[in-house]
C-alpha cells in the first residue's frame, strides 16, 4: 500500500495538503521513552476511570459528541486540507459520526448490565464485565472520525483507558479528536496521544497495554500480529479489502449504477469497502457500463475546499504509482480502458477515476487493494459464476449483489464468504450491525453490540448460599 513516512529516520513528521503540495504543520515525533511515559501515566489511572459511574463517563461523552457538533465546521476543514477528502464529504463523516455515539451511549448499559444466569436454593451464577485496561488503538487516515472513535468511545465508556495513535498522513485530525476529547472532561490520564509513524506505532506494541486495536492495511496488520505474537492480549484488526459486486439481469438498473458509482468512487475509492471488483450479468452489461460512465462524467475532480467536488486528489502521492501498476499489469493482459488510467498532470496527487472492462483474476487490479478511484469489471454468464469468482479472494470484508427478487439475492447473500453482505446497496457501514472482516480482511468486531464487549472481558460469578445448621432444623 503505497508510501510509509519514513519516521524511522526522522523525528520530524511534515503534515502535507496533497491538493497544494504545501507543507501545512511538522511535528516532533515521540520518542520510545516518551510513549512509555504516556502508557505508564495511563495505567496510574486506571483504576479511578474503571470506577466512575458509567453515567459519569457518558456525559464525557456527551459533551464530546456536543463540542464535535459545534466545531464540525473547522474539523472538516482541517481534514480536507491534510487528506484531501472533498469538503461535503469531510462533513458527512463528521456529522454520521454523531449517529455513532448516539448508538454506543444508548447500547453500552445493557453490555455492562451483569447478567444472572440460574437461580436456584442453593444459590446463584451471574456474568459481569470488566473493562480490559489500557487500550492502544493505532489507526489509518481515510474515515479518521470513524475510525478513531469505533475505538475511542466504547472502549471509554466501558472503562477502558485509550492510548491513540492516529495515521500520520492526519496528524492534524488526530490532534483535534484527542482535544475535544478533554475539552470535554476526559481526563489526560485516561486518554492521550502517541505521535508518530511506524516506528511509534512498533514502539507503542511494546509497551504494557492490555489491548491492541488497529485499523490499516493487511501489510501492517500481519507484522503487527508477528510483533505481538508473545503478548496474551485481545489483539483486533480491520484490514483492507477487495470489495465485489454483481449486479444481476433483474434489477433497477438505474438505481444500481447510481448505487455502484458512490460505492466505487466515494472518498476517491480511498475506503476499505470501496466497491472494486465488479461483475456484470451478460444481459445488461452494455446499459450498465453506458449507464455507469454517464453518470461519472458528471462528477466534478478539483479544489476539495470547494462545495460540490467529488474528487479531490489521493491522500498520499505513492499510491498513484501502485494504481498505475494495476493499470499497466492489466492492459498488458487484456482489459479494456473505458475512463481515466493516469495521473492528471500538474499540482496535487489527483488521479483520473478509471473503469477498466475485461478484466479477470489474472490482473492484480482483480486480487489486490487498489484503494483509490478504479474499478475492474468482469461479465459474468450466471449467479453460480458470480459467487465463485466473489469468494476467489484473500479479503472477506464485504460483497454486494444487486437482485430485485429477494428470496434469490438472500440465497446469492449466503453464499458470499465476508463479514458483510449487501443487498441492493454497497459502501455503507451502520452502527447496529458488526463490521468485522474475514480471512485477510482482519479479525475481531467493531460497532453493533459485538464492538462494545470487545473492550471487557466476562467475569463468571459462582454464589453458593450456605445455609446454617440451626435454619436447617
Ligand atoms: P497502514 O497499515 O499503512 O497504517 C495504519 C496505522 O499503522 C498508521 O497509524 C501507521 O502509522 C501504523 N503503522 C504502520 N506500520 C506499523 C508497524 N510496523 N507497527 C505498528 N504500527 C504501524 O494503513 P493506512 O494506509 O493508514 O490505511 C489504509 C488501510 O486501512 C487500507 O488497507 C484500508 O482498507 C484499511 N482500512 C480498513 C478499515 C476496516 O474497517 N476494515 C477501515 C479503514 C481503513
Amino acid at each position: 500500500m503505497g508510501d510509509a513516512k519514513d519516521v524511522e529516520t526522522s523525528s520530524v513528521i511534515t503534515v502535507t495538503n496533497p491538493a497544494t503540495e504545501e507543507i501545512i504543520t511538522s511535528y516532533e515525533a515521540h520518542t520510545e521513552a516518551d510513549i512509555h511515559d504516556v502508557v505508564h501515566k495511563l495505567k496510574m489511572g486506571q483504576k479511578a476511570w474503571r470506577e466512575t459511574d458509567l453515567k459519569d463517563r457518558s456525559h464525557f461523552i456527551t459533551n464530546f459528541r456536543e463540542i464535535l457538533e459545534r466545531q464540525s465546521e473547522v474539523c472538516a476543514e482541517v481534514q480536507t486540507a491534510e487528506t484531501g477528502k472533498p469538503i461535503d464529504q469531510s462533513k458527512g463523516e463528521i456529522n454520521a459520526t454523531r449517529n455513532r455515539i448516539d448508538y454506543f451511549l444508548k447500547e453500552s448499559p445493557s453490555i455492562l448490565e451483569p447478567m444472572v444466569l440460574r437461580k436456584t436454593t442453593h444459590g446463584s451464577e451471574k456474568i459481569s464485565r470488566d473493562p480490559l485496561g489500557t487500550i492502544a488503538n493505532i489507526s489509518a487516515w481515510n474515515y479518521p472520525y470513524f475510525i478513531g472513535t469505533n475505538v475511542i468511545i466504547p472502549a471509554l465508556l466501558t472503562g477502558n483507558q485509550v492510548v491513540y495513535k492516529p495515521s500520520e498522513w492526519c496528524l492534524n485530525t488526530g490532534i483535534k479528536i484527542v482535544e475535544m476529547f478533554w475539552e470535554a472532561g476526559i481526563p489526560k490520564d485516561v486518554l492521550d496521544i502517541v505521535i508518530g509513524g511506524s516506528a511509534q506505532g512498533s514502539a507503542l506494541i511494546n509497551t504494557p497495554i492490555d489491548g491492541l486495536f488497529f485499523t490499516g492495511s493487511h501489510g501492517t496488520g500481519q507484522k503487527i500480529l508477528y510483533s505481538s505474537r508473545e503478548k496474551m492480549i485481545p489483539i483486533q484488526l480491520e484490514l483492507g479489502g477487495k470489495d465485489a459486486v454483481y449486479v444481476t439481469e433483474n434489477c433497477d438498473l438505474t438505481d444500481a449504477i447510481t448505487q455502484i458509482l458512490h460505492g466505487i468512487f466515494y472518498n476517491n475509492g480511498q475506503g476499505c469497502c470501496s466497491v472494486e471488483r465488479l461483475y456484470l450479468h451478460d444481459n445488461i452489461y452494455q446499459d450498465f457500463v453506458d449507464g455507469l460512465l454517464h453518470e461519472l462524467n458528471q462528477l466534478k475532480i478539483g479544489d476539495p475546499k470547494q462545495t460540490g467536488t467529488y474528487f479531490g486528489p489521493l491522500t498520499r502521492k505513492a499510491q498513484g504509482d501502485v494504481l498505475i501498476e494495476q493499470i499497466n499489469d492489466a492492459l498488458k493482459k487484456g482489459a479494456q480502458l473505458l475512463a481515466g488510467g493516469k495521473k492528471i498532470d500538474g499540482t496535487g496527487y489527483f488521479f483520473e477515476p478509471t473503469v477498466l472492462a475485461k478484466a479477470n483474476h489474472q490482473m492484480s487490479v482483480m486480487k489486490e487493494e487498489s484503494f483509490g478511484p478504479i474499478v475492474g469489471i468482469q461479465q459474468v454468464r450466471d449467479d453460480q459464476e458470480a459467487i465463485a469468482l466473489m469468494n476467489d479472494s484473500h479479503y472477506g470484508l464485504t460483497a454486494a449483489v444487486f437482485c430485485s427478487d429477494e428470496t434469490r439475492g438472500k440465497h446469492l447473500l449466503k453464499h458470499l464468504d465476508t463479514g458483510t453482505a449487501y443487498l441492493n446497496c454497497c459502501d455503507r457501514v451502520s452502527p447496529h450491525l458488526p463490521w468485522s472482516g474475514r480471512r485477510g480482511s482482519g479479525m475481531g468486531a467493531t460497532l453493533g453490540k459485538d464492538g462494545i464487549s470487545c473492550f471487557t472481558r466476562p467475569k463468571s460469578w459462582h454464589m453458593r448460599r450456605v445455609i446454617s445448621q440451626s435454619l436447617r432444623k
